[in-house]
């Protein structure tokens, strides 16, 4: 339940904590905003410095000054002023756990977290819902802030969360009626002590959660396996290798409860796919709504831009954009949704994860792989000899190398497994830096 009589302090300026200030301020309570970079680099400055009181450049004493702090996913929780307001006994919680406190009773919360599929499975979820007629919102790490939306009031139905581990490392209570995991797999081993520590910040999901709620688990991962005991909410498993889990792969079929859909009506490419299919359609039948109609729905889903998004045939040579594949796994998924080997364009900023992982699939699925990005050593320390390799230069000249040694038919993607941050400003601007290069060789080549 909110308190307007306590201070909160918000950490991080970025798209959660602004929602949450403002909602804070709509509650009625006293807000303070906190934020290392100087004000010229935050683009709403002006407006928070005029309805709040602010502090840019660097977090001061000022902030211990408050009961609460909400506190940006990206900031570590190492840094010292954390150390601080510990020390203080100051409560840190994250945006989500701050939604989940205000957020109107009668709205039930569909959580989605896992190392790749979130954005994916959880536009699917909303996607079903919204064609099912139901008042629904898709928040947290996709589009707004779960704080955005007006969720202290009643009337949405629905909240369908993508969450990461970040914001799962600073909950206190948080319980979704639906939480789903898809995967567990290496990723932000620079934010985490080991992939142990990563993993059961994921695993925080379910921790909240009573025998009243549901868990949604992928069945075939031995990390999943490995933790799930503790888990009190009723396990929902899905599996693309037993046949006996509430949600399979049966053939062609996806089944959940009695009711199966053929993977040829679905439009998002690849096994993965498949996987977050029957996750989304698990938490559907978790609320006990229509599955003849929500599997109807789910045919009409089509892939999210930047994940093995379609971009363009030249002279018989497709492309396809993959540029949110930011670690191994995700590269790995891409490397096995084609029926033919391809050329695959790999690398970006370093995250700390073990290039080796991909070897197999490389040498299973690609033609070469066009190494490029701050990680282009240690990708090339990884393979060398083992798969061929080409070092190109920039983005531009490996996808144009590339092209230059494609054949008709074949596939040109770009599946970094790193993060973007070397050369651009996120995934989205690489994914579409891609793009535009691909239109400047039709372009040339017409
Ligand atoms: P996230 O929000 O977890 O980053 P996305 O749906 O945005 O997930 O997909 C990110 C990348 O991971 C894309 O390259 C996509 O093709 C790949 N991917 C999606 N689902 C899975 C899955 N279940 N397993 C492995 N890779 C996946």
């Amino acid at each position: 339940m909110f308190d307007a009589s306590l201070k909160y302090g918000i950490l991080g300026l970025a798209r959660s904590g602004i929602a949450a200030a403002y909602k804070i301020k709509e509650l009625g309570a006293d807000a303070f905003l906190s934020d290392t970079q100087e004000a010229q680099q935050v683009p709403s400055a002006q407006d928070l410095r005029r309805d709040f009181p602010c502090e840019f450049g660097g977090h001061t004493d000022k902030l211990l000054d408050c009961d609460v702090w909400i506190v940006s996913p990206g900031i570590p929780l190492t840094v010292p002023i954390i150390q601080k307001g510990r020390a203080q006994g100051i409560r840190l919680i994250s945006e989500i756990e701050f939604g989940y406190q205000i957020k109107a009773e009668d709205s039930k919360i569909i959580a989605v977290t896992g190392s790749n599929g979130k954005s994916t499975t959880a536009s699917l979820i909303y996607h079903i819902l919204t064609k099912l007629g139901k008042k629904c919102i898709l928040a947290g790490n996709i589009g707004d802030a779960f704080c955005a939306f007006p969720i202290h009031k009643p009337g949405i139905e629905y909240i369908v969360l993508e969450i990461s581990s970040f914001q799962l490392d600073l909950i206190k209570s948080f319980a979704p009626q639906v939480a789903i995991l898809l995967n567990l797999t290496p990723d932000h081993l620079n934010r985490y002590p080991d992939f142990a520590a990563y993993c059961n910040s994921k695993m925080g999901i379910f921790r909240y959660q009573s025998s009243k709620d549901f868990a949604v688990l992928y069945q075939d991962s031995s990390e999943i396996n490995k933790r799930d005991q503790s888990i009190k909410a009723r396990k929902l498993y899905f599996s693309g290798i037993a046949k006996d889990t509430p949600a399979h792969i049966d053939g062609k079929f996806i089944h959940v409860g009695s009711e199966k859909l053929s993977v040829y009506d679905l439009k998002i490419k690849g096994r993965h796919n498949q996987l977050n299919a029957m996750a989304a359609l698990l938490s559907i039948q978790a609320l006990d709504l229509d599955m003849s109609q929500s599997m109807k729905a789910a045919t009409g889903f089509k892939a999210l831009p930047h994940r093995l998004e379609y971009v363009d045939s030249i002279h018989g040579v497709s492309f396809y954009n993959d540029s949110k594949a930011t670690n191994c796994d995700s590269t790995k998924s891409a490397l096995e949704s084609f029926e033919r080997p391809i050329h695959i364009i790999l690398g970006g900023s370093d995250k700390g994860e073990d290039f080796s992982l991909l070897t197999d699939s490389l040498q299973k699925h690609a033609v070469k792989a066009y190494i490029t990005g701050d990680t282009a050593d240690l990708m090339r320390e990884a393979w060398l000899g083992k798969v061929p390799l080409e070092f190109a230069g920039d983005l531009a000249s490996s996808v144009r190398k590339a092209f230059s040694e494609a054949a008709s038919g074949d596939n040109i993607v770009l599946s970094p497994a790193c993060a973007s941050f070397d050369h651009f400003k996120n995934f989205e601007h690489r994914g579409e830096v891609f793009k535009g290069i691909v239109r400047e060789i039709k372009r040339e080549k017409e």
